[in-house]
This record gives structure tokens, sequence and C-alpha cells, in this order.
């Protein structure tokens, strides 16, 4: 079985460039949230702190499947695109549609998440 690497690769590269879109509005945003603070009442602040957290924990998110796509991008360079991390075996095509980050088949998958 052969994989379409490029076709991924431009998927990837799609989203690559849809969460720098989205870090680029975070960031307006939450400078906005600064100003506000200044300007409001208690509640207010702690809705805006509120907020901040939640704004937060969506950009460490971003930066974490920035850095999946990443190494996801680095492996087709280097052509272990598709096999897993952990056994080396071919990933399953359809774990490899789902997210084309995935980095090992479902029997790893499920041996590292006992969570
Ligand atoms: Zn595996």
């Amino acid at each position: 079985m052969s994989i379409d690497t490029e076709a991924f690769r431009r998927r990837m590269n799609d989203e690559l460039q849809r969460i720098a879109e989205t870090l680029a509005q975070a960031k307006c945003a939450s400078s906005i949230v600064e100003l506000d603070q200044s300007a409001v009442g208690r509640v207010s602040r702690i809705d805006a702190l509120q907020q901040q957290a939640m704004a937060q924990s969506m950009l460490e998110r971003l930066h974490t499947r920035e850095r999946q796509i990443d190494a996801a991008l680095t492996r087709i360079d280097n052509g272990r695109f598709g096999l897993c991390c952990a056994c080396e075996s071919d990933l399953e095509p359809d774990r490899l549609n789902a997210d084309p980050a995935t980095v090992c088949c479902k029997d790893c998958a499920e041996k590292r998440v006992p969570h």
C-alpha cells in the first residue's frame, strides 16, 4: 500500500495556515481583554480573566497541534510518514485520514493510553 504523502502534506500545510490565522486573531483578542480589565468592575474582570484562561488553554492546544503537524511534516521529509513510531508497522489508512499527524498505530495507541 502506498500513501499519497503529498496530499497529506497539503492538508497539513492548510491546517498550519489556519492555526497561524487563529493564533494571530487570538493575540488581538487577548490584548483587548487586557484593555477591558482596567476599565470595568469586579464581576466583568472575573469574566475577563476566565475568558483569558480559556483563550490561554486554546492557545496551548493550538501550539501543541502545530508541533504535532511539524513533526508529521518532518516524517514526510525523511520518509517515515505513515509508520508507527513505536512498532514501525504501517499506520491504518483510516487513522491517517482522520488525523494525518497520528504518530502510532491503533494497537500501540491503546497500549499507551492507560490514563
Ligand atoms: Zn504500533
